[in-house]
């Protein structure tokens, strides 16, 4: 999805108090109606239809009359707050490029003040299982909406979590850097997806890591569920080293070479597939310096040319408690060894296991029951980082609910039981309404007002 951040700088405090206001509606509303927004955002020279009308032509908010009258949050109106929030606390203050497209995430280049290069993942839950299980039927009939802002905040939430646990326990992870609403950001991984590479130097010590990692996290008493080629980063030292160069070379080019200037305008006067042809020859060059530089400066130090392995994506962890935890553990391994034997045609003998070998390893491959025997990392730590035992049993039975697997039927009960947890009370939109309008009248008397929205809230 495109997310033009340019409309972010035109929009003004009351654009955002409206804007959060249709958020909160959502929380008991599928569409919120104008008058209640008028009443949450409580601005006071009025002017909310105006604003309303505003965030409709940056596409932050949806009109609807189908079934009644009312607006709802937008990806991008949800995406906006969250930003808006996250630089206001001065995590970031540019967004840049989309690096991914996941199935359930846009991801985004982000710089901090100081030019530092992070990532921001806006997380989409629902984008394809949640559709595909509405596709049969509408089991969250008018809650949709709600549904997918809710399950997307906490699958962020979750992978903050896990993402903050994990590099604790010095897991090669992402840093987790802050998280608001449905977005997490994290530090940048250089390197590639394993996906996108052809060839390793160290394929064996490569395949060795991958096992061992998920090996140590079941130790630790959790189960990835998604490890596969595209949620493990490969960083090469030789890569990383080349960039470098080749970036020096072009600015100490840039610096002293005054033919630069003229080299510069001939591109520009010639046809674009010469300038084209040109840059080619200016980058391969630069390149190929690069790796002959990048080569001798790892002899010299004495590195090597190592490929680190970072995992990423963990909204779909679980603990190795888990029903089905043998069959995840055992899928995690088999899609590695899979993919390690159709991309770098390495070949795996069945190992004939015997004896206490045989509880060690199954078939070359490390068998889950001998090694999850501590559980209890999942529930002490991440239960202190604010992602409780009930968010994950609910978003469990999501991404369950979305799997191919699944049995429709009985995600009908659990969908629908969620909704009814997930709806707050009155009374608590009431508090909601109250911070609201507290933020901006800190100087301000309390005036007798807030009461009578308060009882206009309770009635909706
Ligand atoms: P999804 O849950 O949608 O699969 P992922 O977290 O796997 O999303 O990210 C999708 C893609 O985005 C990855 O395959 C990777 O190319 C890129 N990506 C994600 N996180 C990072 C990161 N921290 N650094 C660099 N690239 C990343
Ligand atoms: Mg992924």
């Amino acid at each position: 999805m495109k997310l033009d951040v340019n409309s972010l700088r035109y929009l003004s405090k009351d654009d955002f108090r409206v804007l959060t206001a249709v958020e909160m509606g959502m929380r008991n509303h599928e569409l919120v109606p104008a008058e209640l927004v008028d009443r949450i955002a409580g601005l006071r020279h009025g002017g909310t239809y105006k604003v309303l009308k505003n965030l409709l032509k940056h596409k932050l908010v949806h009109h609807d009359s189908s079934k009644y009258d009312g607006f709802r949050l937008t990806y991008l109106g949800y995406d906006f707050l969250a930003i808006k929030t996250l630089v206001n606390r001065g995590v970031f203050n540019a967004v840049g490029r989309q690096i991914g497209v996941g199935k359930e995430s846009d991801i985004f280049e982000v710089a901090t003040e100081d030019g530092t290069i992070l990532v921001m993942k806006l997380h989409r839950l629902g984008r394809m299982s949640f559709r595909a299980v509405k596709s049969k039927r509408d089991y969250l009939k008018h809650r949709s909406s709600y549904n997918w802002l809710y399950l997307s905040r906490l699958a962020a939430l979750k992978e903050f979590a896990f993402m903050k646990a994990l590099g604790e326990h010095e897991f090669p992870v992402p840093d987790a850097i802050d998280c608001n609403r449905h977005c997490v950001v994290m530090s940048l991984v250089q390197g590639y997806p394993l996906v996108q590479v052809q060839q390793l130097q160290n394929t064996d010590e490569v395949l060795e890591t991958i096992v061992g990692l998920v090996v140590r996290l079941a130790e630790h008493g959790l189960i990835h569920c998604d490890f596969n080629e595209f949620n493990i980063m490969i960083t090469r030292a030789m890569e990383l080293l080349t960039k470098v160069v080749i970036i020096s070379i072009s600015l100490m080019d840039i610096g002293t070479r005054s033919g630069i200037r003229m080299s510069h305008e001939s591109y520009l006067l010639g046809s674009l597939r010469n300038a084209k042809g040109l840059l080619a020859c200016f980058w391969l060059k630069r390149k190929r310096l690069g790796v002959e530089v990048g080569r001798s400066l790892l002899v010299e130090r004495n590195i090597d040319d190592n490929e680190k392995v970072t995992m990423i994506d963990f909204p779909q962890m679980v603990s190795v408690s888990h029903r089905n935890a043998k069959m995840y553990f055992d899928r995690d391994i088999e899609c590695i060894f899979k993919f390690f034997a159709k991309r770098f045609k390495l070949v795996y003998e069945d190992d004939e296991c015997d004896g206490a070998e045989a509880d060690e390893e199954e078939n070359g491959r490390p068998s889950f029951s001998s090694i999850a025997k501590s559980v209890g990392f999942l529930d002490r730590e991440l239960s202190a980082s604010g992602f409780t035992r009930k968010d994950q049993d609910d978003i469990e039975k999501f991404i369950e609910g979305g799997t191919e697997q699944t049995d429709i039927t009985s995600s009908e009960d659990e969908l629908e039981e969620q909704v009814q947890a997930e709806t707050e009370t009155d009374a608590s939109i009431v508090q909601n309404i109250d911070l609201l309008k507290l933020e901006d009248q800190n100087n301000e008397k309390k005036s007798k007002d807030d009461t009578s929205c308060n009882e206009n809230g309770e009635n909706d």
